[in-house]
Protein backbone atom coordinates (compact mmCIF):
# COMPACT_ATOMS: atom_id res chain seq x y z
CA UNK A 1 0.00 0.00 0.00
CA UNK A 2 1.81 3.52 -1.08
CA UNK A 3 2.36 5.45 2.30
CA UNK A 4 -0.48 8.08 2.99
CA UNK A 5 -0.65 10.33 6.09
CA UNK A 6 -2.41 12.95 7.87
CA UNK A 7 -2.48 15.79 10.12
CA UNK A 8 -5.90 16.58 11.84
CA UNK A 9 -5.63 19.78 13.68
CA UNK A 10 -9.03 21.34 15.02
CA UNK A 11 -10.02 24.59 14.00
CA UNK A 12 -10.13 25.81 17.40
CA UNK A 13 -6.93 27.99 17.32
CA UNK A 14 -4.59 28.99 14.76
CA UNK A 15 -1.53 26.79 13.97
CA UNK A 16 1.51 26.92 15.76
CA UNK A 17 5.04 25.75 15.98
CA UNK A 18 4.27 22.48 17.67
CA UNK A 19 1.18 21.17 15.17
CA UNK A 20 3.24 23.00 12.08
CA UNK A 21 5.96 20.44 13.26
CA UNK A 22 3.99 17.69 13.43
CA UNK A 23 2.40 18.72 10.03
CA UNK A 24 5.92 19.41 8.71
CA UNK A 25 7.48 15.71 9.52
CA UNK A 26 4.21 13.98 8.21
CA UNK A 27 4.81 15.87 4.90
CA UNK A 28 8.84 15.35 4.65
CA UNK A 29 7.89 11.17 5.20
CA UNK A 30 5.55 11.39 2.87
CA UNK A 31 7.05 13.37 0.33
CA UNK A 32 10.27 11.39 0.29
CA UNK A 33 8.43 8.17 0.61
CA UNK A 34 6.42 9.45 -2.69
CA UNK A 35 3.08 9.09 -0.63
CA UNK A 36 0.05 11.24 -0.34
CA UNK A 37 -0.63 14.21 2.40
CA UNK A 38 -3.86 14.29 3.77
CA UNK A 39 -5.51 17.65 5.69
CA UNK A 40 -8.58 16.60 7.91
CA UNK A 41 -10.23 18.53 9.70
CA UNK A 42 -10.65 17.65 13.17
CA UNK A 43 -13.84 19.70 13.66
CA UNK A 44 -16.48 17.31 15.90
CA UNK A 45 -16.85 19.49 18.42
CA UNK A 46 -19.14 22.08 16.39
CA UNK A 47 -19.35 24.49 19.46
CA UNK A 48 -15.69 24.91 19.40
CA UNK A 49 -14.88 24.90 15.58
CA UNK A 50 -14.72 27.63 13.53
CA UNK A 51 -14.76 28.13 9.55
CA UNK A 52 -12.40 31.07 9.89
CA UNK A 53 -9.88 29.05 12.35
CA UNK A 54 -10.31 26.30 9.16
CA UNK A 55 -9.30 28.96 6.97
CA UNK A 56 -6.48 30.17 8.39
CA UNK A 57 -5.31 26.57 9.26
CA UNK A 58 -5.40 26.51 5.43
CA UNK A 59 -3.83 29.24 4.68
CA UNK A 60 -0.90 28.63 6.88
CA UNK A 61 -0.58 25.27 5.62
CA UNK A 62 -0.27 26.83 2.17
CA UNK A 63 2.01 29.64 3.08
CA UNK A 64 4.73 27.03 4.51
CA UNK A 65 4.55 24.58 1.26
CA UNK A 66 3.04 22.01 3.30
CA UNK A 67 0.18 21.47 0.33
CA UNK A 68 -1.87 18.53 0.63
CA UNK A 69 -3.64 15.76 -1.83
CA UNK A 70 -6.63 15.29 -0.05
CA UNK A 71 -9.42 16.94 2.33
CA UNK A 72 -12.02 15.42 4.61
CA UNK A 73 -13.48 17.11 7.78
CA UNK A 74 -14.69 15.17 10.03
CA UNK A 75 -17.79 17.06 10.19
CA UNK A 76 -19.53 15.58 6.98
CA UNK A 77 -19.15 12.48 8.43
CA UNK A 78 -21.13 12.19 11.26
CA UNK A 79 -23.39 9.24 9.12
CA UNK A 80 -20.30 7.05 9.09
CA UNK A 81 -19.41 7.43 12.80
CA UNK A 82 -23.41 6.71 13.77
CA UNK A 83 -22.95 3.61 11.50
CA UNK A 84 -19.69 2.04 13.21
CA UNK A 85 -21.24 2.62 16.36
CA UNK A 86 -24.55 0.68 15.74
CA UNK A 87 -22.78 -2.09 14.19
CA UNK A 88 -20.39 -2.31 17.63
CA UNK A 89 -23.70 -2.62 19.24
CA UNK A 90 -24.46 -5.04 17.48
CA UNK A 91 -20.95 -6.88 18.26
CA UNK A 92 -21.08 -6.42 21.66
CA UNK A 93 -17.94 -3.78 21.84
CA UNK A 94 -19.94 -0.50 22.31
CA UNK A 95 -22.32 -0.43 25.54
CA UNK A 96 -24.82 2.49 27.25
CA UNK A 97 -23.36 4.11 30.38
CA UNK A 98 -25.03 6.53 32.46
CA UNK A 99 -22.72 8.23 34.77
CA UNK A 100 -22.29 11.74 34.82
CA UNK A 101 -19.38 13.38 35.01
CA UNK A 102 -19.89 14.17 38.88
CA UNK A 103 -20.52 10.31 39.70
CA UNK A 104 -17.28 9.66 37.49
CA UNK A 105 -15.01 12.25 38.96
CA UNK A 106 -15.92 10.94 42.49
CA UNK A 107 -15.02 7.09 41.19
CA UNK A 108 -11.61 8.07 40.45
CA UNK A 109 -11.22 9.97 43.69
CA UNK A 110 -12.22 6.97 45.45
CA UNK A 111 -9.86 4.81 43.08
CA UNK A 112 -6.52 6.65 43.87
CA UNK A 113 -7.48 6.65 47.43
CA UNK A 114 -7.17 3.17 47.40
CA UNK A 115 -3.90 3.48 45.46
CA UNK A 116 -5.76 1.71 41.90
CA UNK A 117 -5.34 3.45 38.69
CA UNK A 118 -8.23 5.65 38.03
CA UNK A 119 -9.74 3.95 34.61
CA UNK A 120 -13.78 3.49 34.06
CA UNK A 121 -14.87 0.45 36.40
CA UNK A 122 -17.19 -0.95 34.07
CA UNK A 123 -19.82 -0.59 36.50
CA UNK A 124 -22.29 0.08 33.41
CA UNK A 125 -21.45 -3.59 32.43
CA UNK A 126 -23.60 -4.84 35.03
CA UNK A 127 -26.47 -3.26 34.16
CA UNK A 128 -29.91 -5.58 33.11
CA UNK A 129 -31.08 -4.41 29.63
CA UNK A 130 -34.25 -4.08 32.49
CA UNK A 131 -32.06 -1.47 34.24
CA UNK A 132 -31.01 0.00 30.52
CA UNK A 133 -34.42 0.70 28.94
CA UNK A 134 -36.06 1.75 32.68
CA UNK A 135 -33.16 4.62 32.75
CA UNK A 136 -34.06 5.32 28.86
CA UNK A 137 -37.30 5.77 29.97
CA UNK A 138 -37.13 8.11 32.72
CA UNK A 139 -35.31 10.42 30.12
CA UNK A 140 -31.74 9.33 30.62
CA UNK A 141 -29.43 9.43 27.70
CA UNK A 142 -26.78 6.87 27.40
CA UNK A 143 -23.09 7.71 26.16
CA UNK A 144 -21.24 5.04 24.61
CA UNK A 145 -17.78 3.12 25.61
CA UNK A 146 -15.76 0.82 23.88
CA UNK A 147 -15.16 -2.34 25.41
CA UNK A 148 -11.04 -3.09 25.49
CA UNK A 149 -9.68 -6.45 25.50
CA UNK A 150 -7.37 -7.34 27.97
CA UNK A 151 -4.87 -8.24 25.68
CA UNK A 152 -1.71 -6.32 25.96
CA UNK A 153 -1.17 -3.22 23.36
CA UNK A 154 2.04 -3.13 21.21
CA UNK A 155 3.86 -1.38 18.63
CA UNK A 156 6.89 -0.40 17.07
CA UNK A 157 6.95 3.25 16.97
CA UNK A 158 9.37 5.29 14.59
CA UNK A 159 10.83 7.41 17.35
CA UNK A 160 10.10 5.79 20.85
CA UNK A 161 10.82 2.50 19.54
CA UNK A 162 8.83 -0.35 21.48
CA UNK A 163 6.02 0.36 23.01
CA UNK A 164 3.37 -2.43 25.02
CA UNK A 165 0.41 -1.53 27.24
CA UNK A 166 -0.88 -4.02 29.87
CA UNK A 167 -4.39 -4.87 29.11
CA UNK A 168 -6.60 -3.57 31.64
CA UNK A 169 -4.18 -0.49 32.02
CA UNK A 170 -6.34 1.78 30.09
CA UNK A 171 -10.02 3.23 30.64
CA UNK A 172 -12.58 1.82 28.33
CA UNK A 173 -12.71 5.13 26.21
CA UNK A 174 -16.02 7.17 24.98
CA UNK A 175 -16.86 6.53 21.68
CA UNK A 176 -20.10 8.76 21.00
CA UNK A 177 -21.74 11.43 24.07
CA UNK A 178 -24.96 11.44 25.61
CA UNK A 179 -25.49 14.13 23.49
CA UNK A 180 -24.84 11.99 20.39
CA UNK A 181 -21.32 14.10 19.80
CA UNK A 182 -18.72 11.14 18.42
CA UNK A 183 -15.17 11.80 20.46
CA UNK A 184 -11.68 12.14 18.83
CA UNK A 185 -10.16 8.88 19.45
CA UNK A 186 -12.94 7.10 17.96
CA UNK A 187 -13.49 9.62 14.59
CA UNK A 188 -9.61 9.41 13.77
CA UNK A 189 -9.60 5.51 13.85
CA UNK A 190 -13.00 5.39 11.66
CA UNK A 191 -11.28 8.01 9.57
CA UNK A 192 -7.32 6.73 9.36
CA UNK A 193 -9.09 3.00 8.48
CA UNK A 194 -11.40 4.17 6.08
CA UNK A 195 -9.12 6.14 3.94
CA UNK A 196 -6.25 4.17 4.14
CA UNK A 197 -3.97 5.85 5.97
CA UNK A 198 -0.46 3.82 6.86
CA UNK A 199 1.37 6.24 8.95
CA UNK A 200 0.25 7.87 12.21
CA UNK A 201 3.02 11.26 12.71
CA UNK A 202 1.93 12.81 15.73
CA UNK A 203 2.70 14.19 19.10
CA UNK A 204 3.63 11.72 21.80
CA UNK A 205 0.57 13.47 24.20
CA UNK A 206 -0.93 10.68 21.89
CA UNK A 207 0.68 7.61 22.78
CA UNK A 208 -2.12 6.46 25.20
CA UNK A 209 -4.78 7.43 23.07
CA UNK A 210 -2.78 5.03 20.33
CA UNK A 211 -2.79 1.60 22.91
CA UNK A 212 -6.93 2.44 22.96
CA UNK A 213 -7.01 3.36 19.30
CA UNK A 214 -4.95 0.12 18.07
CA UNK A 215 -7.58 -1.84 19.82
CA UNK A 216 -10.22 -0.06 17.94
CA UNK A 217 -8.62 -0.80 14.74
CA UNK A 218 -8.88 -4.14 15.79
CA UNK A 219 -12.51 -3.76 16.51
CA UNK A 220 -13.06 -2.24 12.95
CA UNK A 221 -11.10 -5.34 11.59
CA UNK A 222 -13.55 -7.86 13.16
CA UNK A 223 -16.32 -6.11 11.64
CA UNK A 224 -14.84 -5.40 8.08
CA UNK A 225 -11.66 -8.08 7.79
CA UNK A 226 -8.09 -7.05 8.46
CA UNK A 227 -6.44 -3.53 6.99
CA UNK A 228 -3.02 -3.15 8.45
CA UNK A 229 -2.80 -1.55 11.90
CA UNK A 230 -0.95 2.29 10.49
CA UNK A 231 2.70 2.77 11.64
CA UNK A 232 3.11 4.97 14.49
CA UNK A 233 5.99 7.58 15.10
CA UNK A 234 5.43 9.79 18.48
CA UNK A 235 7.44 12.75 18.19
CA UNK A 236 8.77 14.72 21.91
CA UNK A 237 6.57 17.71 22.24
CA UNK A 238 8.57 21.04 21.42
CA UNK A 239 9.00 23.67 24.03
CA UNK A 240 10.19 27.04 24.03
CA UNK A 241 13.95 27.87 24.70
CA UNK A 242 12.99 30.54 26.84
CA UNK A 243 11.44 28.24 29.44
CA UNK A 244 8.33 29.33 28.94
CA UNK A 245 4.86 26.70 28.46
CA UNK A 246 4.03 26.53 24.11
CA UNK A 247 0.51 26.71 25.72
CA UNK A 248 1.24 30.16 27.22
CA UNK A 249 2.57 32.06 24.48
CA UNK A 250 0.35 29.79 21.44
CA UNK A 251 -0.72 33.10 20.40
CA UNK A 252 3.05 34.55 19.28
CA UNK A 253 4.06 31.22 18.35
CA UNK A 254 1.33 30.86 15.74
CA UNK A 255 2.41 30.82 11.99
CA UNK A 256 0.17 34.18 11.60
CA UNK A 257 2.19 36.38 14.11
CA UNK A 258 5.42 34.69 13.36
CA UNK A 259 4.45 35.83 9.22
CA UNK A 260 3.02 38.86 9.95
CA UNK A 261 4.62 40.12 13.12
CA UNK A 262 8.15 38.87 12.89
CA UNK A 263 8.43 39.01 9.16
CA UNK A 264 9.64 35.17 9.38
CA UNK A 265 10.31 33.32 6.05
CA UNK A 266 8.44 30.12 5.18
CA UNK A 267 11.59 27.76 5.15
CA UNK A 268 13.20 29.64 8.11
CA UNK A 269 10.50 28.27 9.81
CA UNK A 270 10.66 24.61 8.18
CA UNK A 271 14.42 24.25 8.28
CA UNK A 272 14.13 25.44 12.26
CA UNK A 273 11.49 22.98 12.98
CA UNK A 274 12.68 20.28 10.57
CA UNK A 275 15.89 19.80 12.68
CA UNK A 276 15.49 21.00 16.03
CA UNK A 277 15.42 17.90 18.23
CA UNK A 278 17.76 15.73 15.46
CA UNK A 279 20.51 14.90 15.16
CA UNK A 280 21.09 16.94 12.06
CA UNK A 281 22.78 20.77 12.42
CA UNK A 282 20.24 23.29 12.30
CA UNK A 283 21.03 25.53 9.22
CA UNK A 284 18.91 27.18 7.03
CA UNK A 285 17.88 24.97 3.80
CA UNK A 286 17.90 25.54 0.63
CA UNK A 287 15.03 24.73 -0.43
CA UNK A 288 12.14 22.24 1.12
CA UNK A 289 13.71 19.53 -1.41
CA UNK A 290 16.57 19.97 1.02
CA UNK A 291 14.83 19.02 4.16
CA UNK A 292 12.49 16.06 2.25
CA UNK A 293 16.24 14.41 1.21
CA UNK A 294 17.93 15.04 5.01
CA UNK A 295 14.79 13.48 6.97
CA UNK A 296 14.63 10.49 8.55
CA UNK A 297 12.52 9.18 11.89
CA UNK A 298 15.93 7.66 13.18
CA UNK A 299 17.44 11.51 13.42
CA UNK A 300 14.55 12.24 16.23
CA UNK A 301 15.45 12.08 19.68
CA UNK A 302 13.42 11.01 22.93
CA UNK A 303 14.21 14.75 24.46
CA UNK A 304 11.66 17.45 24.20
CA UNK A 305 12.99 19.95 20.73
CA UNK A 306 13.58 23.36 22.13
CA UNK A 307 12.64 26.22 19.63
CA UNK A 308 14.33 29.30 19.45
CA UNK A 309 13.35 32.81 18.20
CA UNK A 310 17.04 33.22 17.75
CA UNK A 311 17.83 30.35 16.08
CA UNK A 312 14.59 31.36 13.48
CA UNK A 313 16.26 34.81 13.23
CA UNK A 314 19.70 33.80 11.91
CA UNK A 315 18.16 31.12 9.78
CA UNK A 316 15.88 34.06 8.36
CA UNK A 317 18.66 36.36 7.80
CA UNK A 318 20.87 33.81 5.58
CA UNK A 319 17.86 32.96 3.50
CA UNK A 320 17.18 36.05 2.49
CA UNK A 321 21.37 37.01 1.84
CA UNK A 322 20.80 34.21 -0.33
CA UNK A 323 17.57 34.81 -2.12
CA UNK A 324 17.90 35.47 -6.19
CA UNK A 325 16.19 38.93 -7.34
CA UNK A 326 13.68 36.70 -8.59
CA UNK A 327 12.97 34.90 -5.88
CA UNK A 328 12.14 37.92 -4.24
CA UNK A 329 10.26 39.70 -7.75
CA UNK A 330 6.21 38.38 -6.98
CA UNK A 331 6.77 39.30 -3.35
CA UNK A 332 8.41 42.40 -4.45
CA UNK A 333 5.53 43.44 -6.77
CA UNK A 334 2.95 42.05 -4.08
CA UNK A 335 4.42 44.70 -1.87
CA UNK A 336 4.02 47.40 -4.67
CA UNK A 337 8.12 47.84 -5.07
CA UNK A 338 7.32 46.86 -8.75
CA UNK A 339 10.77 49.58 -9.24
CA UNK A 340 12.78 47.73 -7.47
CA UNK A 341 15.48 46.31 -9.76
CA UNK A 342 18.01 43.81 -9.38
CA UNK A 343 20.72 46.45 -8.85
CA UNK A 344 18.68 47.42 -6.04
CA UNK A 345 18.03 44.05 -4.39
CA UNK A 346 21.81 43.29 -5.01
CA UNK A 347 22.98 45.97 -3.23
CA UNK A 348 20.51 45.60 -0.01
CA UNK A 349 19.47 42.34 0.78
CA UNK A 350 22.51 41.19 2.13
CA UNK A 351 21.95 43.50 4.88
CA UNK A 352 18.25 42.71 5.57
CA UNK A 353 17.27 40.06 8.05
CA UNK A 354 13.55 39.97 6.93
CA UNK A 355 12.43 40.24 3.78
CA UNK A 356 10.42 43.80 4.83
CA UNK A 357 13.60 45.65 5.79
CA UNK A 358 13.45 46.03 1.68
CA UNK A 359 10.76 48.74 2.31
CA UNK A 360 12.54 50.90 5.17
CA UNK A 361 15.72 50.87 1.76
CA UNK A 362 13.79 52.10 -0.85
CA UNK A 363 12.30 54.89 1.20
CA UNK A 364 15.57 55.57 2.59
CA UNK A 365 16.88 56.04 -0.87
CA UNK A 366 13.65 57.31 -2.80
CA UNK A 367 12.16 59.16 -0.63
CA UNK A 368 12.10 62.36 1.50
CA UNK A 369 14.17 61.95 5.27
CA UNK A 370 15.91 64.50 7.38
CA UNK A 371 19.67 63.99 7.21
CA UNK A 372 21.46 63.60 10.85
CA UNK A 373 24.55 66.16 10.09
CA UNK A 374 26.35 64.73 13.60
CA UNK A 375 29.44 66.79 12.53
CA UNK A 376 28.77 69.75 10.45
CA UNK A 377 32.39 70.81 10.30
CA UNK A 378 33.29 67.83 8.54
CA UNK A 379 30.01 67.37 6.41
CA UNK A 380 30.41 70.77 5.17
CA UNK A 381 33.90 70.00 3.87
CA UNK A 382 32.58 66.67 2.68
CA UNK A 383 29.65 68.49 0.43
CA UNK A 384 32.76 70.75 -0.77
CA UNK A 385 35.22 67.41 -1.86
CA UNK A 386 32.01 65.66 -3.84
CA UNK A 387 33.78 63.95 -7.21
CA UNK A 388 32.84 65.25 -10.40
CA UNK A 389 30.71 62.55 -12.25
CA UNK A 390 30.06 59.84 -13.34
CA UNK A 391 28.05 58.94 -9.98
CA UNK A 392 28.44 55.16 -9.54
CA UNK A 393 29.95 52.37 -7.25
CA UNK A 394 33.37 54.57 -7.93
CA UNK A 395 32.03 57.25 -6.19
CA UNK A 396 32.13 56.63 -2.70
CA UNK A 397 35.92 55.41 -2.31
CA UNK A 398 36.96 58.56 -4.87
CA UNK A 399 35.38 60.64 -2.61
CA UNK A 400 36.16 59.12 1.03
CA UNK A 401 39.75 58.58 -0.35
CA UNK A 402 39.88 62.31 -0.73
CA UNK A 403 38.75 63.52 2.70
CA UNK A 404 40.82 60.76 4.35
CA UNK A 405 43.70 62.92 2.44
CA UNK A 406 42.34 66.13 3.49
CA UNK A 407 41.85 65.13 6.75
CA UNK A 408 43.38 62.50 7.83
CA UNK A 409 40.01 60.75 9.15
CA UNK A 410 40.27 57.07 8.45
CA UNK A 411 37.50 54.14 9.58
CA UNK A 412 34.36 54.76 11.41
CA UNK A 413 35.30 58.50 12.28
CA UNK A 414 35.14 59.02 8.34
CA UNK A 415 32.39 57.54 7.71
CA UNK A 416 29.61 57.22 10.21
CA UNK A 417 28.65 60.99 9.76
CA UNK A 418 28.66 60.51 6.15
CA UNK A 419 26.29 57.63 6.84
CA UNK A 420 24.25 59.14 9.01
CA UNK A 421 24.13 61.91 6.82
CA UNK A 422 22.85 60.59 3.60
CA UNK A 423 20.63 57.36 5.45
CA UNK A 424 19.80 59.09 8.83
CA UNK A 425 20.74 55.02 10.29
CA UNK A 426 24.10 53.72 11.85
CA UNK A 427 23.70 50.63 10.35
CA UNK A 428 22.90 49.27 6.77
CA UNK A 429 24.43 48.38 2.97
CA UNK A 430 28.03 49.58 2.40
CA UNK A 431 27.90 53.13 1.18
CA UNK A 432 29.66 52.37 -2.31
CA UNK A 433 26.72 50.64 -3.10
CA UNK A 434 24.01 53.30 -1.83
CA UNK A 435 25.84 56.20 -2.79
CA UNK A 436 24.29 55.61 -6.48
CA UNK A 437 20.95 53.97 -4.95
CA UNK A 438 20.74 57.71 -3.30
CA UNK A 439 21.71 59.58 -6.35
CA UNK A 440 23.57 63.10 -6.72
CA UNK A 441 20.89 65.66 -5.97
CA UNK A 442 19.54 63.81 -3.13
CA UNK A 443 22.97 63.08 -1.61
CA UNK A 444 24.20 67.18 -2.27
CA UNK A 445 20.77 68.16 -0.33
CA UNK A 446 21.33 65.93 2.32
CA UNK A 447 24.42 67.39 2.59
CA UNK A 448 23.39 70.65 2.84
CA UNK A 449 20.96 69.85 5.75
CA UNK A 450 18.15 69.70 3.87
CA UNK A 451 15.03 66.99 3.89
CA UNK A 452 15.39 65.30 0.76
N1 LIG B 1 -6.80 16.81 16.56
C1 LIG B 1 -5.73 16.01 17.10
C2 LIG B 1 -4.56 16.91 17.45
O1 LIG B 1 -4.38 17.92 16.80
C3 LIG B 1 -5.32 14.98 16.09
C4 LIG B 1 -4.37 14.00 16.60
C5 LIG B 1 -4.08 12.92 15.58
O2 LIG B 1 -3.23 13.17 14.73
O3 LIG B 1 -4.67 11.86 15.63
O4 LIG B 1 -3.86 16.66 18.41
Amino acid sequence: MSTLVRIAPSPTGFLHVGNVRTALMNWLFTRQQGGKFMLRLDDTDMERSTQAFAEAIERDLKWLGLGWDMFAKQSERFERYKEVLEQFKAAGRAYPCFENQEELALKRKSQLSRGLPPIYNRDALKLTPEDIAAKIAAGQKPHWRFKLNDTPVVWDDLVQGHKSFPGGALSDPVLVREDGVPLYTFCSVVDDADMNVTHVVRGEDHVANTAVQIQIWEGLNDLYGGKPVPTFAHLPLITLASGEELSKRLGSMSVASLRDEMGVEPLAIASLLAKTGTSDAIEAASSMDDLIKTFDFKKIGRSPPKFDTKDLMRINAKIIHSMSYAQAKPRLDAMGLNAVDEAFWNAVHQNMAQFNEIKNWWQITHEKLAPVISDAEFIKQAAASLPAGPWDHTTWSTWTGALTAATGRKGKELFMPLRLALTAQEHGPEMKAMLPLIGEARTKARLAGQTA
